[in-house]
């Protein structure tokens, strides 16, 4: 089969590179200087799932776990005692995907696709990876994810600790972090409005508690990331969409790497939707009632789940992961008094839902 494949993010990179085993695959990325938006946070589960043997260069730091910081400052550890997530360089990631590809036979063209490109590309197949750039999908009349956060991250000389990425429960609807790299860290968060004058208040506390080692603000990226949907429709016949264009996004914490690579792997499927679906629809929902939960939860009530958490934390230290919600939430769940202390604290959440 003929199949193109539009944008070479590294959703792209992983569905042209899938394909080129058994077709002749042409990688469309449109000739812009790209500039990455990313945390580059991805789980080491992740990257086993996806096959990727990651060369030491792309992996900035390693960490092993993470801090909550509640509302009021209240402080959860989660230590999972061995690597769980790194801290990736997001170019040399991409480009490390698109030579793969390449190496594996996928052409790689130069172009911007339009509706009409569309039209006269002479393939069996289009996959639509082009991110967060919904045009050319509202152009061709097929659906795209309607509701977004808006994420924002500076990139400084933080005094934090390595082995931790710290999550501060500090946003409407969702949390800042501080993501350790090699010699800097990334401070960023995500909001539904303007996440500038939030992410500017954190670093102003930050400067206030000691942290701030230098003003100076490395580098600064702005972007949004698209609410899963479970109603989205990828599957088009001949045209298929994957990664950010389908939404396929973890809701609760904004990761699409690796949620959008598993579905990359299935584009080669007469069942993908099915198999997508299958494989990763479930823990995309779960990620989404989370965000839906949290996101409602006021100040009070995140810091008693923290707390609740807190005292459970061994159970999430042994089965975490930051890909598999449903993991988390079954081992939590099965834990009889856990479940017990958080039906007591359902009438105070209520109160928060209603
Ligand atoms: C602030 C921020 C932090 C994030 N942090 C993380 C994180 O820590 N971990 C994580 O897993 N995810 C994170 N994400 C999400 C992650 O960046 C995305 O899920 C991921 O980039 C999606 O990859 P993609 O290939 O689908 O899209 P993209 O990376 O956006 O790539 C799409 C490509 O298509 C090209 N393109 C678009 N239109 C056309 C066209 N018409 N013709 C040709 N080419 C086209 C674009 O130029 C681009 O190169 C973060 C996002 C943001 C905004």
């Amino acid at each position: 089969m003929n199949v193109s494949v539009i944008g070479a993010g590294p959703i792209g990179c992983i569905a042209a590179y899938n394909l080129s085993r058994h077709n002749d695959v042409s990688l469309f990325q449109e000739p812009i200087d790209r500039k990455v938006r990313c945390a580059g946070l991805i789980s080491k589960s992740g990257t086993g799932r996806l096959g990727l043997r990651l060369r030491k260069s792309i992996i900035k730091n390693k960490v092993r776990g993470a801090i909550l910081i509640s509302p009021y400052n209240e402080r959860v550890e989660i230590d999972g005692r061995e690597i769980k997530a790194y801290v990736i360089d997001r170019n040399e990631f991409d480009e490390f995907l698109l030579e793969r590809a390449i190496d594996n036979g996928v052409e790689l063209v130069e172009r911007r696709i339009s509706k009409n490109d569309i039209k006269n590309l002479n393939s069996d197949r289009i996959i639509i990876a082009t991110g967060t750039n919904y045009n050319l999908q509202k152009k061709l009349g097929i659906n795209s994810p309607r509701e977004f956060l808006v994420g924002a991250q500076y990139v400084m000389k933080v005094d934090c600790d390595d082995d931790f990425v710290e999550l501060h429960f500090n946003v409407p609807g969702f949390f800042s972090w501080i993501i350790p790299t090699d010699d800097y860290a990334r401070v960023g968060l995500c909001s539904k409005r303007n996440p500038t004058p939030y992410l500017e208040k954190f670093v102003r506390e930050l400067k206030r508690n000691g942290r701030i080692k230098s003003d100076r603000i490395i580098d600064r990226n702005f972007g949004i990331i698209p609410i899963y949907n479970p109603k989205i429709r990828t599957d088009y016949g001949k045209i298929l969409l994957v990664g950010d264009s389908a939404g396929h996004v973890k809701a609760s914490t904004g990761g699409g790497i690796i949620t959008g690579g598993i579905a990359a792997n299935f584009v080669g499927d007469i069942e993908y939707e099915y198999k997508w679906r299958k494989e990763i629809g479930r823990e995309l929902f779960l990620h989404l009632l989370i965000h839906r939960f949290l996101s409602r939860l006021s100040a009070k009530n995140i810091s008693r789940l923290l707390t609740l958490l807190g005292e459970y934390k061994h159970i999430l230290e042994k089965n975490g992961d930051m890909d598999i919600a449903s993991r988390n939430m079954t081992a939590l769940f099965k834990n009889p008094k856990f479940m017990v202390k958080f039906i007591l604290n359902l009438p105070f959440y209520a109160l928060d839902l209603l």
